[in-house]
């Protein structure tokens, strides 16, 4: 960004404030807008004439007046560009088109063997393509793509470390926008669950909210104070990999009795091998047959719901006692079980975690289920556009 001199800077920050007012309290008129800003009507009207130009904004009809003439009221354009996000699972690619609002228009999923990088980086763009072909007309086109993927990544956007996928080192950043020329922003699928269950589902009014993400291994997003917390560089939220067995198995981590070894989608299945068809090995367990297994009564998988949940309440301890957030929101794939898993982890969170810490809290599991990941990325897509210069600073 190139600066040419301090009130340029200053009329870029008041536009973005204005903007800010408009998307969050709309239907609003200028009048109010310099009120709750402290601005001057006159430089409330000139950026507000602005953003109506690039058309951000839009005016309708009246609002009510104290008397005199009825003001005409702002809208926020939310239709002005759309946002793609993508949850890269390590066998499927879900995409969802928003409005600027994170409103959901169009959603697409296809599943891919993720034989080699290459071939899934193909598959993405293939989905990409065909979201960019679904994408309404609008002033701005698609405004940017969030991809959220299952492990950590750097500031810049490179895929460091996806264990599932089988990933290392992967520019992916960089790799989509050379492609599509569109921004994109790469975040841990957790982070980004966190960020669509804030926004969007089940954590829109708590602050302090941890977000657990249980499929083949566990992540989590930790936002307080309403901002996502990454860490001193980046990599926090592995409470998969937490301890809750110190002389457990070896996880693939290095470290022993990780609490993903005991309560995720893999431990889930493991049991179930061994429990329904005697082996460890080899043969593909569904979450579909268990579910309507346990549905039909079948004891042995339902008391294998109960062991999971029952795990899963010992870390979701840790977290209460360690974090004291007011809410925790279990998702991911193994969310679906909800039902069955819910009774023991709540009682093993009971009667083990602090008192005090568990008194204002609220765990539930996902809202959004499976979407939560994929509509957090819309979010990040949609607040890179909006502090990018080329558009609300401008
Ligand atoms: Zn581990």
């Amino acid at each position: 960004m190139k600066q040419t001199g301090d009130l340029n800077l200053v009329k870029k920050i008041n536009k973005s404030i204005v903007l800010h007012y408009i998307r969050n309290h709309s239907p609003i008129s200028r009048a109010r807008i310099a009120e709750l800003t402290g601005l001057t009507k006159a430089t409330v009207s000139s950026l507000v004439n602005e953003l109506l130009e690039s058309s951000l904004a839009h005016e309708i009809g009246t609002g009510k007046s104290s008397g005199g003439r009825k003001p005409v009221m702002l809208l926020f354009n939310r239709t002005a560009g759309y946002a793609l996000g993508i949850d890269l699972g390590v066998h499927y690619i879900r995409a969802v088109l928003t409005d600027l609002n994170g409103v959901s228009v169009e959603e697409y999923k296809v599943q891919h063997d993720n034989a080699k990088v290459e071939l899934a980086i193909a598959e993405l763009k293939a989905c990409i393509r065909e979201m960019i072909r679904r994408a309404p007309e609008s002033v701005y086109g698609i405004i940017g793509i969030g991809i959220g993927i299952p492990g950590i990544s750097d500031g810049l956007g490179q895929v460091l470390f996806a264990p599932n996928l089988g990933w290392a080192n992967v520019p992916l950043q960089q790799i989509i926008e050379d492609e599509f020329g569109i921004a994109v922003v790469i975040d841990n699928e957790a982070n980004a669950g966190a960020v669509g269950e804030k926004e969007f589902g089940a954590g829109r009014d708590a602050d302090n909210l941890v977000y657990i993400s249980v499929g083949i291994g566990i992540g989590s997003g930790i936002i307080i104070k309403g901002e996502l917390y990454r860490g001193s560089s980046g990599f926090s939220g592995e409470l998969g990999h937490m301890s809750i067995q110190h002389d457990g198995g070896t996880c693939r981590c290095g470290n022993a009795g990780c609490w993903e070894l005991y309560a995720s989608e893999n431990a889930l299945y493991e049991s179930a091998r061994a429990l329904l068809l005697g082996d460890k090995a080899g043969r593909k367990m569904e979450m579909e047959t268990l579910l309507s297994l346990a549905e039909d009564g079948h004891e042995g998988v339902i008391k294998l719901f109960a062991q999971v949940g029952h795990f899963l309440g010992v870390g979701v301890v840790n977290i209460i006692n360690g974090f004291n957030p007011e809410r925790i929101i279990i998702g991911g794939r193994l969310a679906e079980a909800a039902k069955w898993l819910r009774p023991s982890m709540l009682q093993s969170m009971e009667g083990r975690s602090l008192p005090y810490p568990r008194e204002r809290l609220q765990v539930e599991f996902s809202q959004l289920g499976s979407r939560s990941a994929v509509l957090g990325a819309c979010s990040f897509a949609i607040s890179k556009f909006f502090v990018s210069t080329k558009v609300s600073v401008e």
